[in-house]
């Protein structure tokens, strides 16, 4: 079968692989892979910035996959089932799995990043970590790990119906957010420095106050707050000195989530913490019970996946169209390789 490997940032390979047995071990099954969306992760480790990355890498872990062949007598999984798949492997046995929390395992091997991912047309994954619908497009299915991160990220927001709701950065990870906080009644608010992606906002995402954060947002914020300020604050930038200014921009009381993420230290000034009792969230990766809720949202129509995908190719073409998608005036929002299927 053909796989796609990343042998060294910047340098992809198209290789041979026939090392996949026919029938998959117990527990597990042999599923075709369709779809393969891309995101930062692929971006950065292309680009030879993503920490802790070993090379070389088979990408990849956001898929729509068929089922080939299954080797549980416990999963109700048969051949031609199309699945989303949930690229968290986690031990099962650690403090965090024990306490239902396998977003963030202790020992967590997540597809495509620790270990060889899904740029290749057959994979064998643990049956429990498929996401079956009948109604949902392949390339759907290959989202629902992106939109993953923003339901979990609204989830540990815990928004009320009603609570007026800032959301930071307007990039794929922020727009993730938007839908489920809308679900859950938050009244949104999206700051961003770049105001097409703002009208994005506006336009698609049915979102009614933007704020271009190139100059201070306080004001603004007051404006649309009534002078109280937001009650939730949702930083999707991973940007730190954006993460630093959230303890300025959240109301007394209130919750930040940060789910971008860098490299380094964010600092902050505790009387001001502590007066308001804010309370600081990290969100990472996803839970199986969020992508059982995307796939209920988008079955129901509650979610149009439409303006998301932006780029296709198929995996042929990855090799010459991967750098072009990485200028920024390809304006790329989600960019989907097809290995196949219709
Ligand atoms: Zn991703
Ligand atoms: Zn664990």
């Amino acid at each position: 079968m053909d796989t796609i490997v990343l042998q060294e940032p910047g340098r992809f390979e198209m290789t041979r692989r026939d090392d996949l047995p026919s029938t998959p071990p117990v527990g597990h099954a042999l599923v075709r892979v369709h779809r393969v969306g891309i995101c930062g992760t692929d971006w950065h480790a292309y680009r030879g910035k993503q920490p802790f990355f070993t090379y070389p890498r088979v990408l990849g872990h956001e898929l729509g996959v068929e089922v080939v062949a299954v080797n549980d007598p416990s999963s109700s999984l048969k051949p031609g089932d199309r699945c989303a798949v949930e690229p968290y492997l986690n031990c099962g046995q650690c403090i965090a799995c024990r306490r239902g929390k396998g977003n963030c395992c202790v020992n967590l091997q997540v597809l495509g990043v620790h270990r060889d991912g899904e740029m290749q047309q057959y994979i064998i994954v643990p049956t429990d970590k498929l996401l079956p619908s009948a109604k949902l497009s392949l390339e759907q299915l290959a989202l629902v790990e992106t939109l993953g991160i923003g339901c979990h990220a609204a989830a540990r927001g815990q928004v009320q119906r009603g609570e007026k709701v800032l959301v930071i950065g307007a990039g794929p990870i922020g727009l993730s957010v938007l839908p489920f906080l809308s679900a859950d009644g938050g009244e949104l608010i999206v700051a961003d420095v770049s105001e097409p992606r703002l009208e994005f906002c506006r336009k698609t995402a049915g979102v009614r106050h933007t704020i271009d954060a190139r100059s201070d947002i306080i004001p603004a914020l007051k404006d649309l707050t009534d002078g109280d300020l937001p009650t939730l604050v949702i930083d999707a930038t991973g940007n730190s000195a954006s993460m630093t200014k959230t303890f300025d921009y959240v109301a007394a009381g209130g919750r930040i989530v940060f789910v971008g993420l860098f490299q380094g230290d964010v600092t902050f000034n505790d009387p001001n913490f502590h007066r308001r009792e804010v309370t600081l969230l990290a969100s990472r990766n996803a839970l199986p019970d969020d992508f059982r809720r995307i796939i209920k949202l988008v079955e129901d129509g509650k979610i149009d996946t439409q303006p998301w995908i932006t780029h296709r190719a198929g995996y042929r073409e990855l090799l010459d169209v991967f750098p072009k998608w990485l200028e920024p005036d390809a304006n790329v929002l989600k960019a989907m390789v097809s290995f196949g299927g219709e």
